[in-house]
This record gives C-alpha cells, structure tokens and sequence, in this order.
C-alpha cells in the first residue's frame, strides 16, 4: 500500500493548487519543492516582474504629473531599493505559500525529487509511496549556445542584480523581452532590443505588434530586428562587448537573454517510471493532466500547454477534483486571455486578424487608435490601440485587443464577454463608462477597411 494518495513535485502554482485542493477533498498529499514555494510566477517572475513594471512606469508618471499642476523633482532611482522592498514582499508570499498547504493538511518537503518507479519518488534518502505522483516542475530559461552566452544573464538573474545596468541588451521578441525591455529604458538604462524575425511577439495580432513595436521605440528602446547576438566577450573593465550578426558592436553592462523556456525535467529520471517526453522536453498529456503512464500526471508550463500561471493553476485544480473529489471536470484552453506588462501593456483574447482570417470564412475587424484623455494635456504622445475581431457570419466577437494603459485590467472584463460567447451586437448594445478608455470597446461602429 502506498503511503500517499498524491505526491506533487514541484510548488509552483499548478503543483500548490493541486496539492491544497486534493487535500481539501480528503486526500493523503506530501509535496517536495527543491528551491522556495511559490514557483516561478512568484519568485522570479509574474509577481517580481510587476512590481518593476510599477517602479519603472513612475518616470513617466512624474513627467506627467507636472502638467497636472504638481511641481515635482526627482533624484534618481534607487535600484537596491525596489530590490530589498521586492524581496521582502516575495519572503512573505513564500511564507503565505507554505502556510497555504501546511493548513490544508499538505505534508511539506524540500529537496530534489525524482522518480523511483511510477508510484515511488526519491527525495534525499526518503522514498515516497503514492497512488498518483503530478509533476509540476514548471520551466527554466533557454539560452542558445553562442560565444560568450555565460557572459549574459537570464530572467533567473535579472530579480538580483546588485546594481541597475546603466546600459543593457535584451535579447528575444517575447513576453519577457519586450517587458525587461521597457523596465530598464522606465527606470533609466539606455536599453537596446534585439530580436531575430522581423517584428516583436510573433503570434500576437499584427496591428497590435505594429503599435507597440512603435511605442517602445517612442520611448527610447532602441529596437533592432531581424538582428540577432553572434558573440559576447568581456572588455577589460569588464562590460560586455556584443558583436551582432549586423557587423556593429556595442558595449553594455548586462545581456538579458529572453529566448524561451524550456520544460524542467532534467532531475527527474522519468524513464524510471516509463513517462515519455515530447519534441521540446515537454511532458505530453491528455486532457485530464494524465502522462502516457496512468499514474503519473503533469500540469502546468512542464507540459508546454499555455505556460500562464492562471492556466497552470486551472490546471491543478482541474486535476485534483477529477481524481480526488469525485467532480470529473478538465482545464478548459480555449479564449485564454493574457497580457503583456510591456510600456504601453497589451491586453488580449482570442484570435488574432490573421489567425481568424484563417480560420473564419468572413471576418470584420473594428479598431480605434486614440490618444487616451489623460496625455490630452501632457506632453505624453503615447497612443492606445483597441481592436475586436468578429466572424461576420455569427456576429460572434472571436478577438479582443489592445495596447494602451490599463491593458490588463480592461481585457479582464472583456475576456468574460469573449468567453460567455458574446456577440458585436452586444459589445454595440453596452452603455459605455464615461469617461473611460475601456468605453471604447462598446463604441466602435465603423469596421475597418480590409
Ligand atoms: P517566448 O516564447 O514568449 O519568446 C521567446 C522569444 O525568443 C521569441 O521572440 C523567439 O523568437 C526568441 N528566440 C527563441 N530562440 C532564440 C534564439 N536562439 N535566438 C534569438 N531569439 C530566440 O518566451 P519568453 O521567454 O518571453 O516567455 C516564456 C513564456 O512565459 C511565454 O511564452 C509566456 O507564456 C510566459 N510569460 C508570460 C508573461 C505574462 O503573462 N505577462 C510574462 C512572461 C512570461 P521567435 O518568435 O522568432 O521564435
């Protein structure tokens, strides 16, 4: 008899979720975390990487505010503040993580796990027995291989930099790239963007990754595309000095390489068990979170699904009612929304202009391109983006986007709409919260030209 119901490795958010819930419905559960409960989201990403998006959006705010009548002066930025407040938030998040389980009667363990066999996990000396093991051991930064790669840090390093960069490269055309991006040109580090194809966040709508690509560059990012890093070196002072596949050189203090992730399961001998792995790493699944091997389960940005926390967590949850409290119910991976903590943000759903054409027969776009009330009387120039994206057949809006303050917290609400299956008509028949940037979804009427 196994001495567990579920053994999770991993405390990220899919992995927590799943242990609290499986424990609530009744379950024997023990999990094993190698480094800090919280996981990634928590530690050295989501929640970290926001409150730097805050501290460098202050610049601009206090631009702004001057000609909102505030006679404001500003000395600087202090780098090794925002580090200490940062982490002492992140201390306590950790702590709450571990109560969180402890409470819900999760046995809580530190250390490197790995698969004995399909129902036993080695962590230390200890071998632990259970019905079910769920993986939950999220991703790692991805760095390719060039000249000097040792030389440039990841988002792993980012969080602890002892001092702020007074110049930096970023490398990669993702989330985390264009979002570091735009945290060190806010908080004053002359910041150069390098991506490889011809235009940032490849898979996002492409008006969307116009406008933004605009503003960044409006902001003082300076963004070279189809450009990628041949080597790195290190000068006598110790700066970096980046060679680019263009011929031109520059020196910087930090490389921030934002390539991907890849799926973290290097420690975790799954040919013991007989869990296969796919083309990237990843662990495959089916819908239930179940492996190829019908004890083994994994959730979250191991298996390369939609590597977003709330869906990790969906995940989880997902998991642990299925087999644990009698509810047989799977994570749902359609009309996610997501946002990007760019400067401006985007906020989107569903599908892209280009994606729908090709998969709709008739799609009508509707976009408004605006300068938001608050810049009116600024010297800001930054413009917003809204965009929706409807099948002409049903009326049905299948994508929602936007580049403009507040992305985030606007596209929330929207995203309910685009979920419940919401049509143009009704977006038409909402009265607009005035006055609002948000109104604007219920207020465009002309559609675009194709
Ligand atoms: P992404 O996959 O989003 O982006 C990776 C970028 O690196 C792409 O632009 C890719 O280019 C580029 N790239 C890949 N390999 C190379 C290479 N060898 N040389 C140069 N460029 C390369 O990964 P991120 O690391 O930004 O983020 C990982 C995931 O984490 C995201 O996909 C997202 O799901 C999640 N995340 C979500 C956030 C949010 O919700 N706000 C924030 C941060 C992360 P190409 O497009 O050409 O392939």
């Amino acid at each position: 008899m196994s001495n567990y119901d579920l053994v999770v490795i991993g405390g990220g958010s899919g992995g927590v979720r799943a242990a609290r819930i499986a424990a609530g419905h009744g379950a024997k559960v023990a999990i094993c975390e190698e480094f800090r409960y919280g996981g990634t989201c928590v530690i050295r990403g989501c929640v970290p990487k926001k409150m730097m998006v805050y501290a460098a959006h202050y610049h601009e705010d206090f631009e702004d505010s001057r000609h909102y009548g505030w006679n404001t002066t500003v000395e600087g930025f202090d780098w090794p503040r925002l580090i200490e407040n940062k982490d002492t938030e992140i201390d306590r998040l950790n702590g709450i993580y571990e109560n969180l389980l402890s409470n819900a009667g999760v046995e809580v363990l530190y250390g490197t796990a790995s698969l004995v066999d399909a129902n036993t996990v080695k962590l230390g000396d200890q071998n632990l027995t259970a019905d079910k093991i769920l993986i939950a051991t999220g991703g790692t930064p991805f760095l390719p291989n060039i000249t000097g790669v040792e030389h440039a840090i990841s988002s792993n390093e980012v969080f602890h930099l002892e001092e702020q960069p007074k110049s930096a490269i970023v490398v990669g055309g993702g989330y985390i790239a264009v979002e570091f991006a735009g945290i060190f040109q806010g908080i004053g580090t002359n910041t150069t963007l390098i991506y490889r194809g011809p235009q940032i966040l490849r898979g996002f709508d492409n008006d969307i990754r116009n406008h933004l690509s605009g503003e960044i560059v409006k902001k003082g990012i300076d963004l070279r595309l189809e450009t990628n890093i041949e080597s790195i070196a290190l000068d006598a002072s110790g700066r970096k000095l980046v060679t680019l596949t263009d011929g031109t050189t520059q020196t910087v203090d930090c490389v921030l390489y934002a390539t991907g992730r890849k799926p973290n399961v290097e420690a975790l001998n799954l040919k013991n068990a007989g869990v296969e792995l796919g083309p990237k790493g990843e662990i495959p699944v089916d819908k239930y979170s179940r492996t190829n091997i019908d004890s083994v389960f994994a959730v979250g940005d191991v298996t390369d699904r939609i590597a977003l926390t709330p869906v990790a967590t969906m995940e989880g949850h997902a998991f642990a009612d299925t087999f644990f409290g009698n509810n047989e119910r799977f994570a749902d991976h359609t009309n996610v929304p997501s946002a990007v903590f760019s400067q401006p943000p985007i906020g989107s759903i569903g599908l892209g202009e280009e994606q729908a054409r090709e998969e709709y027969a008739n799609v009508d776009t509707y976009s408004s391109e605006f300068r938001i009330l608050k810049h009116t009387i600024t010297d800001n120039t930054e413009r917003t983006l809204m965009k929706l994206v409807v099948d002409a057949d049903t009326d049905v809006v299948i994508g929602a986007h936007m580049v403009g303050p507040d992305a985030a917290e606007i596209m929330q609400g929207i995203a309910i709409a685009v979920k419940a299956g919401a049509k143009k008509a009704d977006f038409d028949a909402t009265v607009g919260i005035h006055p609002s940037t948000a109104e604007e979804f219920c207020t465009m009427r002309t559609k675009d030209a194709k």
